[in-house]
Order: structure tokens, then C-alpha cells, then sequence
């Protein structure tokens, strides 16, 4: 009885291998050979598209080091902004619970590095750590940060401080076209710009209601960060940190995540 019961299953288990055989034996002698290549096309192109960012460098500038305020001598040194000369950096702000510029802006940068990253760029930020007992780098180093790995795109992140009442929302600054400092990449980090509001946008964040236009897109010539770069970079102030409802989402990590978000978006749809 057990060897019958044996034998049966054996029988079983035979047969559809044998199946399987003949069925990819048939395939192969029919139209195998395009089978297989319709069946490798989509594989190929999903890898694709889980990468889309592959070969891309991306940096990323978290405004400000936590611990600004204890070197008032070192950030208030003057450096090179492009043409002129401006303090190294200054402290940021903060919400009005103490929740500082430097903490949010590093939060977002290390989301949105991790998305990045996901997507296939290579990341560099342009400073490694969040403490009180560190400062830096100043405004002329992350205005160069991108220019010698050849980024293809640089963003300073940033929160706002306005006590303006009822000053809230986002805005994207570019630089203008400012010879020899800017002329290479004002067009280039316009566009920039412009995917970095619509992505903004998309994810349901308003514009600022306080920045000139009202159309959430801001361009200056006073910046050293946008001055020394020489690839496409713009500066987001992702929210005015002194407003209740603006704080209230730059302290939450679902509101940072949003901005993280966004701006991997942004950047995809930059480069990509
Ligand atoms: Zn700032």
C-alpha cells in the first residue's frame, strides 16, 4: 500500500515536469525566441524606470549648522558671495516653540537624500551632522558645493522667518542673471525653480502669501550660495517657521516627509 502510494506520487510529480517540458520545448520550436524577448522587455524597463536617477549627482544644502550661534566670531567673518563679500552665515531661525531652522532643514535633507538615493543619484550634502558643538561650512563653500563633482542640480533647503502677521507658505529663490557669476546657469535654475514650485505645489503646499508676486518664485543677486555655483540651484524656503500652521508642519515628521517628497520630485523632473 505505501509503495502503490509511493508510486502514485511519483507518478504525479513526473508528469507535470514532463508538461513543462514539452511546453517550453514547443514554445522554443515555435516563436520562442521572440517569447523571451517580450518577456525580457518589460523587466528591462521597469530596472529603468526603478532608477531613473542613476549616474546623477544631486547636492544637497541643509541651511545653516545647528551650532552657529556659539562661533559668532566665525560666521560673522566675511567671505567671497560673487563680486562682493557677506557674513560666513548666520544662526537661522526658528519656530516659535525653538524648534530650529537647522534641525528641519537637516531632517528634510536626510529624507530627501534617502529618496535620491533610492531613485539611483549619487548624494552629497554640505554638511555631514547636526550638533551644537559645529559650525559651518560658510555661504561660499555651499555656493561652490556642486561645482567640482559636476552636480547636475543643487538645492538649498530652508526655513523661513518672517513676523509679518499671517506670513506664511513657500517660495523658491533662483538667482538672476548676474555676469560672470550667474550667466551660465540663471536659465537653467529658473527652470529648476519652476519644477520646484510645481512639485511643491503638487504635493499641496500654497505659495507664500508675503514674498513680491505673490507666485511663490523669488530672484536675487545677493546670495553667495546661487552667486558661486555654476550648476542649476535654487534655495527653498519650505515654510515661514514663525507661523502656527507653517510650524506646525515643519516640527511633524509627516509634514517633513512631504517636503522630502516634494523635492525628490522636483529633482526627477529636472534632470530627468
Ligand atoms: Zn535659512
Amino acid at each position: 500500500m505505501t509503495k502503490l502510494l509511493a508510486l502514485l506520487v511519483a507518478v504525479l510529480l513526473v508528469a507535470p515536469v514532463g508538461a513543462a517540458h514539452a511546453g517550453r520545448s514547443a514554445d522554443a520550436g515555435g516563436s520562442g525566441g521572440s517569447v523571451v524577448e517580450v518577456r525580457g522587455a518589460p523587466a528591462t524597463s521597469l530596472e529603468t524606470t526603478e532608477k531613473p536617477l542613476d549616474g546623477k549627482v544631486i547636492v544637497i544644502d541643509p541651511g545653516h549648522q545647528l551650532g552657529n550661534h556659539n562661533f559668532p566670531e566665525k560666521i560673522n567673518r566675511l567671505v567671497p558671495a560673487g563680486g562682493f563679500r557677506k557674513e560666513c552665515n548666520t544662526t537661522g531661525t526658528a519656530t516659535n516653540g525653538g524648534y530650529p531652522e537647522a534641525t528641519f532643514t537637516w531632517r528634510v535633507s536626510k529624507l530627501l537624500q534617502a529618496r535620491l538615493e533610492h531613485l539611483g543619484a549619487k548624494v552629497r550634502l554640505t554638511r555631514v551632522a547636526n550638533r551644537e558643538d559645529r559650525w559651518g561650512p560658510c555661504v561660499d563653500a555651499r555656493g561652490r558645493a556642486g561645482n567640482k563633482v559636476h552636480a547636475d542640480a543643487k538645492i538649498s533647503i530652508h526655513g523661513d522667518g518672517s513676523y509679518t502677521a499671517g506670513a506664511h507658505g513657500f517660495h523658491v529663490i533662483a538667482p538672476t542673471d548676474r555676469r560672470p557669476w550667474t550667466h551660465d546657469i540663471y536659465r537653467t535654475s529658473k527652470r529648476l525653480a519652476l519644477d520646484t514650485r510645481a512639485a511643491l505645489k503638487g504635493r499641496g503646499l500654497t505659495v507664500a502669501n508675503y514674498i513680491a508676486g505673490g507666485n511663490g518664485l523669488d530672484f536675487r543677486s545677493d546670495l553667495a550660495t546661487l552667486n558661486l555655483s555654476d550648476v542649476p540651484t535654487v534655495m527653498v524656503e519650505l515654510g515661514n517657521m514663525r507661523n502656527a500652521g507653517d510650524a506646525h508642519r515643519m516640527t511633524r515628521p509627516a509634514g517633513r516627509a512631504t517636503y522630502a517628497a516634494a523635492l525628490a520630485a522636483a529633482v526627477r523632473r529636472f534632470v530627468g
